[in-house]
């Protein structure tokens, strides 16, 4: 019986054959045929170096690096455009090579002793031969949070959006930031939201979580939704990582949101039902 959907995986000992996944990667772009399908190991030469990924409904999934999208036929995308245009779990296996590529190229060296890193057969990890030093594939944490208060009487609950000083600035989204070392996610979302728009919330609560290959390789993203306390209170921002913030009623949100292949998507249409 085999696995439905992507299973990641790093099981590599059993070579390619014809019919697996084939997923080139080169720089923060990806190939696939021309139609938008996954390429087949048989569509590249047969000299080409590897990488497991996991298996895709059973079929085992590969990846391997590229010097240069130029050149070369098929169609070369980022992620960002994989996950618009193609369904689940495309995307996350996408976001997978990319990952695993971008990382194999830089740990390669020991960075306590300099010596050339080993592949650890069977995982996402590498080992220095020299003085033994273990380095697995890291995985940044991200939170963000969909932030709610009561509206004014007999008017719908609100949601706190704010605009970003870089990126895609015209977006209106949800606070967001880095897990720090030695916090808990929830205090990273406390933190953020302190730090970013000044409020302090409660009633915090998982939503779900995303793999996310936008922001940089092996970043997961957790969404939670909170309360903002004093309901009479307004998100003061930084003026740094901030433009703007506000509470719009949940019947008239902007229309400036973030893709729909997103978890702060998901997030604010799970709050704000149509
Ligand atoms: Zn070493």
């Amino acid at each position: 019986m085999t696995a439905p959907g992507f299973v990641p995986g790093a099981d590599g000992s059993t070579p390619p054959a014809p019919a697996d996944l084939a997923l080139p990667v080169a720089g923060r772009k990806l190939r696939t045929r021309d139609d938008g399908g996954l390429l087949r190991i048989a569509d590249l030469p047969a000299d080409t170096a590897w990488v497991p990924l996991g298996t895709l409904d059973g079929r085992p999934a590969w990846a391997t690096e590229v010097p240069s999208a130029e050149d070369r036929p098929g169609r070369w995308r980022s992620w960002a455009g994989i996950a618009a245009e193609l369904p689940e779990p495309l995307a996350t296996l996408a976001g997978r090579a990319l990952a695993v590529v971008t990382w194999r190229r830089t740990h390669r060296w020991c960075g306590a002793c300099r010596a050339e890193l080993a592949d650890v057969p069977g995982e996402s990890a590498r080992r220095c031969p020299d003085c033994d030093l273990y380095v697995p594939m890291q995985l940044s944490a991200a939170v963000l949070v969909a932030i709610t208060r009561p509206g004014p009487a007999g008017r719908p609950d609100e949601l706190l959006l704010v605009r970003h000083a870089y990126g895609p600035t015209g977006l209106w989204a949800l606070v967001a930031g880095f897990v720090d070392a030695g916090e808990t996610l929830e205090a990273a979302v406390r933190r953020e939201v302190g730090e970013e728009v000044g409020l302090t919330v409660d009633g915090l609560r998982y939503f779900g979580s995303q793999p996310w290959a936008m922001s940089g390789p092996g970043t997961l993203l957790v969404g939670f939704t909170a309360r903002s306390v004093d309901a009479a209170a307004g998100p003061v921002v930084d003026g740094k990582e901030l433009s703007e913030a506000r509470f719009f009623p949940l019947d008239a949100l902007p229309a400036e949101l973030p893709p729909a292949y997103s978890i702060s998507r998901w997030l604010i249409d799970a709050t704000a039902p149509v």
